[in-house]
């Protein structure tokens, strides 16, 4: 199966993505079921799925659901605080600009978690809207309208006026216009990532606590995954879903393809009382060069000011807020959110994105090897986006 091939089965079911890596299906029982090959403890899975965020959990447990023995490997586990999955929550925007097929995605990520939270008994996703102020009709903008128009995803193009009717909360300073989609919304990122590998786990998938990286190989075959203690995880395929990590693990492939720059985020406690600030009363949005979700559950009212985007390392990162980060936010408040301008911060999250030379996704074989995958990637822009897409991946 070539990459194209992969890509479009990718986004219909794990069960091509099974077939492409060259291990069919389970087979189906009597019952219509498809029978899970047992995940051995300490034995050879089908496949072993590295990085437990948004990209590798997804995939582990679609294939899982397939039927296959799969193992997931993490570092620090699923939901970690260094991942970029690992935030307290992100947004899933539906425009792409030119780029129709993610929103072709995005439109399956909203029902897939819809039905995922419904399965498992636990709000994940709210449907905020989403609100951008925008000075012109930018080609991305006019490129979104145009694939909301095909796709008939919801939209209305706001005048001023009727910006600050609806939400009087935000200034519109030199803006020209809003653009206003209702049904995009938040995901509680941290909680997803655990609940995945949790479902991951109860349909028998091995979950291994492990740094790992590539081991013995034989040809174009790699054999095995060497553990940072000494120990090997065996399988057949193998899918590396890294995020800002897969730069580390494949310097000469990926080093200079992605960047991984730090990102701070704010949360400012709302009024007392006051649930303007608040979901479902106000909606995610972008203005002034940052975006930000209302608050949800209590946590916060976030933002994320674009702040100087040095390059780190996700391992040693200096994850404390500098000063010059919490003046950018406070000012950033003051000037385009008054109503907030004496709350207090009540939580502060670094980051770090992990940008691809092209911004679009990395879904690809290794080309050294005939049983590796390398998975992840957000497709970013001015406002990244990513573990929104991975419940669309592999089939999302
Ligand atoms: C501040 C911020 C805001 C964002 N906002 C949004 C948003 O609103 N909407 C959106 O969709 N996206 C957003 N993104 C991007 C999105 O979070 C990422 O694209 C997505 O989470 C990446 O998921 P991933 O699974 O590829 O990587 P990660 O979540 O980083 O997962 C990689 C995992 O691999 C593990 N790992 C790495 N190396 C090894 C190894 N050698 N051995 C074992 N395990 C290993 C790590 O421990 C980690 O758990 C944002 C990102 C940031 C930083």
């Amino acid at each position: 199966m070539d990459r194209r091939d992969f890509l479009k089965a990718a986004g219909i079911n794990a069960g091509a993505l099974a077939v492409g890596m060259g291990l069919g299906a389970a087979p189906v029982a009597a019952n219509g079921q498809r029978a899970a090959r047992a995940n051995p403890a300490g034995g050879a899975s089908d496949i072993a799925v590295v990085g437990a965020g948004a990209f590798g959990g997804w995939t582990a447990l679609y294939l899982r659901e397939q039927g296959h023995a799969v193992a997931l490997v993490d570092q620090y586990g699923a939901g970690n605080a260094l991942a970029s999955s690992g935030g307290e929550s992100r947004q899933i925007r539906a425009g792409y600009g030119e780029r129709e097929l993610y929103t072709r995605w995005v439109l399956q990520a909203f029902e897939r978690w819809e039905a995922r939270q419904a399965e498992w008994g636990r709000k994940l996703f709210y449907r905020t809207g989403q609100l951008s102020l925008a000075d012109a009709w930018s080609t991305s903008l006019a490129s979104t309208r145009g694939s909301f128009d095909r796709l008939q995803v919801p939209y209305e193009v706001l005048d001023l006026d009727e910006v600050r009717r609806r939400f009087p909360q935000i200034a519109t300073h030199d803006a020209a216009f809003g653009f206003y989609t209702p049904t995009t919304g938040v995901l509680k990122a941290r909680e997803g990532c655990v609940a995945v590998a949790d479902a991951f786990a109860r349909q028998g998938g091995t979950v291994l606590d492990a740094r790992v990286e590539p081991g013995r190989r034989r040809g174009r075959t790699l054999l095995e995954l060497k553990r940072a203690d000494g120990g090997t995880v065996q399988a057949s395929q193998f899918v590396f879903a890294l995020g800002p990590w897969l730069p580390k693990v494949f310097p000469a492939l990926l080093g200079r393809k992605i960047q991984s720059p730090r990102r701070a985020v704010f949360f400012v406690a709302t009024p007392p009382g006051d649930n303007s600030y608040s979901y479902p009363n106000f909606p995610t949005w972008s203005a002034g060069g940052a975006y930000g979700f209302p608050s949800v559950e209590g946590r916060g009212f976030k933002l994320a000011p674009r702040i100087d985007e040095v390059l780190v390392d996700p391992d040693t990162q200096d994850r404390h807020v500098k000063p010059h980060e919490l003046a950018a936010a406070r000012e950033f408040v003051a000037r385009w959110f008054p109503g907030l301008r004496d709350q207090p911060l009540v939580d502060a999250r670094i980051c770090q994105y992990e940008n691809s030379v092209d911004s679009n996704l990395i879904v690809d074989r290794h080309p050294e090897f005939d049983n590796v995958w390398v998975v992840g990637v957000a497709p970013a822009t001015a406002t990244s986006t990513g573990s929104c897409l991975a419940s669309t991946w592999p089939t999302g």
